[in-house]
């Protein structure tokens, strides 16, 4: 999330048709909060026979890359650009942070996996949230939640490859769903000074996670790299698939871009 900016109002023109999403559309999902209710039309009482629910999964596909911008962190030149991932998916990105006590740095992550009778399952990860303080945030990131990297035209070797975590949150809204995790609801945990022992973030189906290209991390060195010349730079949501959705095959998006000494342009997208 960008705490500091109103969402960009190119996001907005951004079409839906851009989007690539092979989501196997399994009805609309609840717009209320999931709840432990089972649905009447959906279970029996009292029958141990009856089928469990479906899972209504997400579904994090990364928009196409834009606003390029050459500049410097300290004396190295980088590659800034904006990402931005939506959730595609019929039901919601959901997950909670939790650890016992303040001793422990990092809070470990539960998926709650919406159900089809409006009740949500808990699932494991791997993913852990961390309280960062760098460049204002203040807040609990989501670890590894994009990874960056570009390698020149015709060329395999991938270089500048890192990971970044952010605070997933709604930002803009391109699907028409009442938000679950509007900024106003929902703080990333900031302002607990670290001291929050259960954080809880998402993206609703349909919204925007915006990271303008301005934010920290949001960059890659240009170390190394033969310029004036033509890159391929690619951005993926979830590299590591700490999370379960309908489809990873629209979580990278490229664009081919040309880097002089004084500027860069936008080739085309997808390289
Ligand atoms: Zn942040």
């Amino acid at each position: 999330m960008s705490l500091s900016s109103p969402v960009r109002r190119s996001l907005l023109a951004v079409t839906v048709a851009l989007i690539t999403c092979s989501c196997t559309t399994q009805g609309p999902p609840s717009t209320t909060e999931p709840s432990a209710e089972p649905s009447p039309s959906e279970s029996v009482p009292g029958t141990a026979a009856s089928e469990p629910a479906a899972d209504v999964l997400p579904d994090m596909a990364m928009l196409p890359l834009e606003t390029f911008r050459l500049a410097y962190e300290g004396d190295e030149r980088v590659l800034r650009f904006d990402t931005d991932v939506i959730n595609n998916g019929p039901g919601p990105v959901d997950v909670t942070g939790e650890r016992k006590n303040t001793m422990t740095p990092d809070l470990k992550v539960k998926q709650n996996i919406l159900l089809e009778d409006g009740s949500t399952r808990e699932v494991d990860t791997d993913a852990i949230l961390r309280y960062e303080t760098f460049d204002g945030h203040e807040h609990f990131h989501f670890q590894d939640f994009e990874r960056y990297r570009m390698r020149p035209e015709g060329g395999s070797e991938w270089t500048g490859s890192h990971k970044e975590g952010w605070c997933l949150i709604d930002d803009g809204n391109l699907g028409g769903k009442p938000s679950r995790y509007n900024p106003d609801n929902f703080d990333c945990g900031a302002y607990e000074e670290d001291e929050a022992l259960e954080v809880r973030q998402g993206l609703t189906e349909g919204w925007v996670d915006v990271y303008d290209w301005y934010l920290e991390g949001q960059y890659i060195e240009l170390k190394g790299l033969e310029i004036p010349g033509n890159f391929c730079v690619e951005a993926e949501v979830d590299p590591e698939k700490l999370l379960t959705e309908v489809t990873r095959d629209n979580n990278i998006a490229s664009a081919l871009v040309r880097i002089t000494d004084t500027e860069v342009t936008i080739v085309r997208q997808g390289c």
